[in-house]
């Protein structure tokens, strides 16, 4: 129960449709109680020669009666309670896709998108259907059993029931015990649904590396292996069911006997009368359903508890970076000082960024170069703050890294990511996406970012939609999307990142064109492979192992006859190769 305690607010603003589901419930239950009474009298006045045509009408009357108001009844208790169960659910989801994007990068590095999907929709599941479906069981259970099982000792026999109780207590303890056992082998079938979709979502996303390295009858018997694995948990399942529902209903054949035969004496020896005896059988009928629901509730109420602990777990966390009492500043000039920057991702690794020293003034721009693995893109998720910055290492128009507001930082900055993500958006959503832009402003991005013909020979120009709804671009288009999508937001500081590697040379001089004029009075962090794209920069910076290995401007890196100089002479080579061929 104390894992429910965080729903506690929850559950206080929406006491008002439980308690009145609730008692919806319980009246729907207490006028069920009384058709097999009305059944029992009828059958002893047709018996004893009482009945009239008019008498019979007013049972019929009565029992249509009491279907209605059960009807209406029914109604209410379902849209109060299971009502505020969806709400619920809404609720927690909310709360959880909220929490999802306080969280910071290094949070995604570490959890699998599939098990957040999994808490998103199997956990908060779990708790709805306790809330809703479960209150509802525990209501009927336990009001439905006590009432049905008074009623039948008041209004026919003790004995009786006692003798007919006996087994569906049993049925009731066994399910129970069956209910933990169905709940590991659920689990248990989960998990192999999951790892087979996630083995079908990988070979899909993979399906041209599979193709083109022949491995699809690889593939194939993979999934084989993990189709059969899901086969095998469903089958255990099937079993489980196959031996408890016949035991269920031996179960109840066992009340049903006892009364048959102990009702039927008591009968034949007059001490109930045969009214009674109908009666009493429609109780039973009545009586196993909130028996057999009683076992089930307690283990709804485990697995929602279950499920609630692991969503808290989430909701408690707190997100690595914050805004922690910073200053109130809304704008940045500029200017960006880095001052023996040392950083690792983990404690226990090695540092990926050391001594990293760097002043740019507003309006310079800074180009970095560099191995695969260096530090390059670090640098740049570091001057974002997606990563814990050190303090005393950066700072913005000299304030530390970490008393600016997040928002203000990330405002001011224009950032193009390696990996040029597009949402399924139309292109002009993508181009837009950080605010709203008048269409002018798009195609203005569009053209400096050289992707506007394009986008106009698209059939629906700038109305077409991304992925997989839509078209599929070339990784050169999401680039320049991508870079458009930073423009727009005309930003003090824009930092690319290896944002040009897709396109052609001839579309990156051209882009680079079209950005020495935006860039002017703009502070601006090129990191690339390709010295065309830097040589241009006030300051150049080579990183070699999270290292400055070497620095200045174009001429004075060639002169300096290192790593930026060999660069260069390949590049050029291969360039003239190119132009030959
Ligand atoms: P570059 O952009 O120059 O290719 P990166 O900054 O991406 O280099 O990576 C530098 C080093 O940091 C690499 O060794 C990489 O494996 C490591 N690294 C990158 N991202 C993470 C991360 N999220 N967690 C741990 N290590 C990381």
């Amino acid at each position: 129960m104390k894992s429910f305690k965080p729903l506690v607010p929850f559950l206080k603003r929406h006491l008002g449709s439980y308690v009145l589901g609730v008692l919806f419930l319980m009246l729907v239950d207490a006028i069920q109680l009384i058709p097999p009474h009305l059944l029992g009298k009828a059958t002893d006045d047709l018996k004893n020669g009482l009945m009239t045509p008019k008498l019979l009408g007013l049972y019929a009357a009565a029992i249509i009666g009491l279907a209605l108001a059960v009807a209406c009844g029914r109604f209410l208790w379902r849209m109060n309670l299971i009502g505020a169960s969806r709400k619920l659910e809404m609720d927690l989801r909310n709360h959880l896709f909220n929490k999802l994007l306080e969280l910071s990068p290094g949070y995604y590095d570490t959890h699998k998108t599939g098990d957040l999907m999994a808490h998103a929709t199997n956990d908060v599941n779990a708790v709805r259907m306790f809330f809703g479906p479960g209150i509802v069981r525990l209501v009927d259970s336990v009001f439905m059993t006590l009432t049905t099982i008074l009623a039948m000792i008041f209004t026919i026999d003790f004995r009786l029931t006692l003798i007919t109780i006996i087994p569906l207590a049993v049925m009731s303890f066994i399910i129970n015990r069956f209910g933990k056992l169905v709940h590991d082998l659920f689990k248990k079938v989960q998990e192999a649904f999951s790892s087979l979709t996630d083995r079908v979502q990988e070979s899909f996303s993979g399906i041209r590396v599979i193709k083109a390295f022949v491995q699809e009858e690889e593939e194939l018997k993979n999934f084989e292996k993990e189709n059969t694995k899901n086969f095998n948990a469903n089958m255990r399942m099937v079993k489980i069911w196959g031996l408890f529902d016949p035991m269920v209903q031996l179960m109840a054949s066992l009340s049903f006997t006892a009364v048959l035969i102990y009702g039927g004496i008591m009968t034949i020896k007059g001490n109930i009368s045969l009214g009674d005896f109908v009666a009493f059988t429609s109780y039973l009928g009545m009586l196993i359903w909130p028996m057999m629901a009683m076992g089930w509730v307690i283990n709804m109420m485990q697995r929602a508890a279950a499920s609630m602990e692991r969503l808290e777990n989430i909701f408690k966390e707190i997100p690595e970076i914050q805004d922690e009492d910073p200053i109130k500043i809304n704008s940045l000039e500029g200017h960006i000082t880095i001052k023996n920057l040392t950083f690792r991702y983990k404690k226990e690794l090695k540092p990926v960024l050391s001594d990293i020293n760097i002043d740019l003034k507003p309006g310079q721009t800074l180009g970095v170069t560099g191995r695969t693995g260096s530090g390059k893109t670090t640098l740049a998720r570091l001057l974002l703050r997606q990563y814990p910055v050190p303090t005393n290492s950066i700072f913005f128009d000299g304030i530390g890294i970490n008393d600016i507001p997040l928002k203000t930082l990330r405002e001011n900055i224009g950032f193009v990511p390696q990996d040029s993500f597009l949402f399924s958006d139309t292109l002009s959503g993508n181009i837009g996406f950080a605010g709203n832009f008048p269409d002018e402003e798009i195609i203005k991005a569009a053209k400096l970012s050289a992707i506007d013909k394009e986008i106009r020979d698209f059939p629906k120009g700038y109305s077409t939609i991304v992925g997989e709804r839509g078209v599929t671009l070339s990784g050169g288009q999401k680039q320049r999307i991508s870079i458009a999508r930073a423009l727009i937001k005309n930003p003090r500081i824009l930092i690319l990142d290896d944002c040009l590697s897709a396109v052609d040379a001839s579309t990156e001089e051209k882009i680079l064109m079209n950005l020495k004029s935006y860039l002017s009075g703009r502070t601006s962090i090129i990191i690339s492979h390709r010295i065309s794209a830097i040589k241009d920069c006030d300051e150049i910076i080579v990183l070699e192992q999270g290292k400055i290995f070497e620095r200045g401007n174009h001429e004075q890196l060639l002169e300096k006859g290192g790593i930026y100089a060999q660069m260069y002479r390949h590049q050029l080579l291969e360039e003239n190769l190119l132009k030959e061929a």
